[in-house]
């Protein structure tokens, strides 16, 4: 059977300007894809309404635009595809998987004992059997089993987890209405049928999550690649609670080479100066996937020297 083409994708939060380390996520999910012969697609992760900042997109897409990106196809933006991960919820109800909680926050905390993989607290499975009549419906959870969850990142190695232990039965809709974060990612990433995943290593604790969720709606299992994460000199991850300056998008070549050293490509320091087509056209033809640092963080200054 012939393989399937590589397709690879690109999805920001709009939850504040393209920084530094998105901008490496960017690149080598785009450079990857590129140098596979693959197509290179852009999702707007804009379903979590309380945190997106107006006009984040569209500044981000200028910021893509200005440093040479070109994605294949439209741009796919969460906030229309609320029907796509309700028919998800609604199959996955069908299969006994998902079940109604009605829990609040401080009923949880009464009742958890253990802490999970991110640092909160583990669900403890107050409502898996049943809400009794009348009772208000807060969230919709995700059953979880404590089979090992595990696959082999093409650059982190060997990721394995047991959600019933780590992660507990997880939420897909929220008590607010809004559909989580690895639902949408999940559904998304199937109907677009990508193939590579290329991203941050922020997120390598929730792909087992996403690998049960495209086990229970029998998707496809893309492959996996997390990028080391940029951190400030602190160790925290370069992001808007940590001040993460926007990129000047008079910088752009700049800022590309300053990425593309991040991730192990030794770019000439003279491209910093040069057209923004110039740093494409070294990109492309220089690109290994071999030479990226294989650690889950770098530290890096706020600003290019
Ligand atoms: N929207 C997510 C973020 O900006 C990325 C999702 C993903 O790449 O899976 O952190």
């Amino acid at each position: 059977t012939a393989a399937v083409p590589y397709r690879g994708r690109f999805a920001p939060s709009p939850t504040g300007p393209l920084h530094f380390g998105s901008l490496v996520a960017a690149l080598a999910s785009c450079l990857e894809a590129r140098s596979r012969g693959g197509e290179w697609l852009l999702r707007i992760e804009d379903i979590d309404t309380p945190r997106n900042i107006p006009g984040a997109a569209d500044a981000i897409l200028r910021t893509l635009d200005a440093c040479g990106f070109a994605w294949d196809g439209q741009v796919l933006y969460q906030s229309s595809r609320l029907s796509a991960y309700e028919a998800a919820l609604d199959m996955l109800r069908r299969r006994g998987l998902l079940y109604p909680c009605a829990c609040s926050r401080s009923d949880i905390a009464a009742r958890a004992s253990r802490t999970a993989i991110d640092g909160g607290l583990l669900y403890p499975g107050s409502c898996r059997d049943g809400l009794a009549p009348g009772v208000e419906v807060r969230a919709w959870r995700l059953r979880v089993d404590d089979t090992p969850l595990g696959f082999e990142d093409r650059l982190q190695g060997v990721v394995e987890q047991r959600l019933a232990e780590q992660v507990g039965d997880f939420v897909l809709r929220r008590a607010d209405g809004i559909h989580a974060y690895q639902l949408a990612v999940v559904v998304d990433d199937a109907c677009q049928g990508i193939t590579d995943i290329v991203r941050g290593a922020d997120l390598l604790a929730s792909t087992p999550r996403q690998l049960w969720l495209q086990q229970c709606l029998a998707y496809p299992r893309p492959s996996y690649a997390h990028l080391p994460v940029a951190t400030n000199p602190a160790g925290e991850k370069w992001s808007k609670q940590t001040l993460a300056p926007a990129l000047v998008a008079g910088k752009a070549a700049a800022e590309l080479v300053r990425a593309l050293r991040f991730l192990g490509q030794p770019a000439p320091a003279e491209l910093a100066v040069a057209k923004v087509a110039e740093v494409w056209d070294w990109a492309l033809v220089n690109w290994s996937f071999a030479t990226i640092p294989r650690v889950p963080a770098i530290s890096v200054p706020a600003t290019a020297a």
